[in-house]
């Protein structure tokens, strides 16, 4: 029974060291959150040793029992909270999960349609690098250059020239609603699928606060460990009962082995922290905190992509403080505020420089900050990056940060 400690001090102090940065930096990366103890006491437990290749009742292994149990859980929560028929709680990650959904839905060969990474869509939707632009005839539709919305036209008029098998919705940084219905009306007049990732605003949709893709898409996918606040990992889900057979087998024996049975019980304890009332006041405030960053850095003459944000994420535009993405993510860090550089649409830098910052509020809304600290955020955000290279200012804002973070302890709250 030796302790982490005891047995390997040497990985135990490389976690000690990051328990510490999670407790005094500040966290805006807009796809990251805290779990609570309990989804990573289900995480750190027996079912680590557990394997459970196929379904629950239809194992290729014996002693499935219990893990049975939890998928089951995990499965009915899940189904409950997004008011879907089926669903499937095993792909590892949310690259897994719209693989799956590749898998269930098109063949290699085939035309996709989805959002550009380059306007905020998702390496998985399409993109050149990834399987999903090399094994299918991908089309790509973006933003409109004067305000940064989505542009449907375009989309639809993409996917009348291609006629696509698939069209996909969703996005990593996209700050506003997705008209899914539009996205429906399209799919149909030109025969393709329509599959949803709503990874990044699944916890919002879950309390009602952002619009549901559910009764639109024939596939909905998603991550667990964003704004749905549970372990890392991802689900696919369907109202469809064919989709539904065709994406199980898809997960497996189609693209997995063994789920990870650990973060299946993680999954079934986050689903259903998300069921309960205070999941819809925490979505609340990610909401206001995410408004009132927005606000402040406007106010302080940064350019807001969109000119808003209607969910937990903001896209800055940093060329009006005459600083790249890459400067600014580094000039932050040092001051103990985390955040990623990201690209802005039509972006001229480089994607490893690019022009601006994605900000988000979910990590550091869970551990407390309301819409004062958020505009105490931004000041420092404008401190640190109209100051330049300057150590001192850098060190000034380290000590305020330091200081907000100790009256706002992580893992005391109510959730933890
Ligand atoms: N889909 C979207 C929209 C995402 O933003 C992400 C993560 O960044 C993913 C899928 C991939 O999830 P994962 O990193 O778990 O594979």
């Amino acid at each position: 029974h030796a302790s982490l400690n005891e047995r390997d001090p040497e990985t135990a102090a490389i976690l000690n060291q990051e328990l510490k940065r999670q407790a005094d930096g500040i966290e805006l990366i807009a796809s990251e959150n805290m779990a609570s103890q309990a989804v990573m006491e289900a995480q750190g437990s027996v079912l680590t040793n557990k394997y459970a290749e196929g379904l629950p009742g239809k194992r290729y292994y014996g002693g499935c029992v219990d893990v049975d149990k939890v998928e089951n859980l995990a499965i009915e929560r899940l189904k409950k909270l997004f008011g879907v028929q089926y669903a499937n709680v095993q792909p590892h990650s949310g690259a897994n999960a719209n693989q799956a959904a590749f898998m269930a839905l098109v063949k290699p060969g085939d035309t996709i349609l989805g959002m550009s990474l380059a306007a905020g869509g998702h390496l998985t939707h399409g993109a050149a690098p990834n399987y999903s632009g090399k094994w299918f005839k991908a089309v790509q539709y973006g933003v409109r250059k004067d305000d940064g919305r989505l542009d449907y036209d375009e989309m639809e008029r993409l996917a009348r020239e291609h006629k696509p098998s698939l069209i996909v919705a969703g996005a990593s940084a996209y700050p506003r609603e997705i008209d899914f219905a539009r996205f429906r009306r399209i799919a149909d007049e030109v025969g393709a699928a329509l599959m949803v990732d709503m990874a990044h605003y699944a916890g919002l949709v879950a309390t009602g606060l952002y619009p549901s893709p559910v009764p639109f898409a024939d596939i909905v996918t998603t991550t667990t460990h964003k704004t749905l606040r549970g372990p890392r990992g991802g689900v696919v889900m369907t109202n469809n009962p064919d989709i539904a057979k065709k994406l199980n087998s898809a997960v497996f024996p189609g693209l997995q082995g063994g789920p990870l049975m650990q973060v299946i019980a993680g999954k079934a304890v986050a689903f259903g922290e998300a069921l309960k009332p205070d999941f819809k006041a925490y979505q609340q405030r990610v909401l206001a905190n995410a408004r009132a960053l927005s606000d402040e850095l406007a106010k302080r003459g940064f350019d807001i992509v969109s000119g808003g944000t209607d969910c937990h994420l903001i896209l800055v535009d940093l060329r009006p403080k005459g600083v790249t993405g890459k400067v600014a993510e580094n000039l932050l860090e040092r001051a103990g505020i985390t955040a990623n550089k990201n690209a802005v649409p039509f972006d001229p830098e480089k994607p490893f420089v690019t022009s601006g910052l994605r900000l988000g509020s979910p990590a550091a809304t869970t551990r407390g900050f309301g819409e004062g600290e958020f505009r105490d955020i931004a000041r420092m955000i404008d401190e640190v990056l109209s100051a330049g290279d300057d150590e001192a200012t850098i060190q000034k804002v380290r000590a305020e940060v330091e200081a907000l973070c100790k009256r706002f302890p992580i893992y005391s709250h109510a959730w933890a």
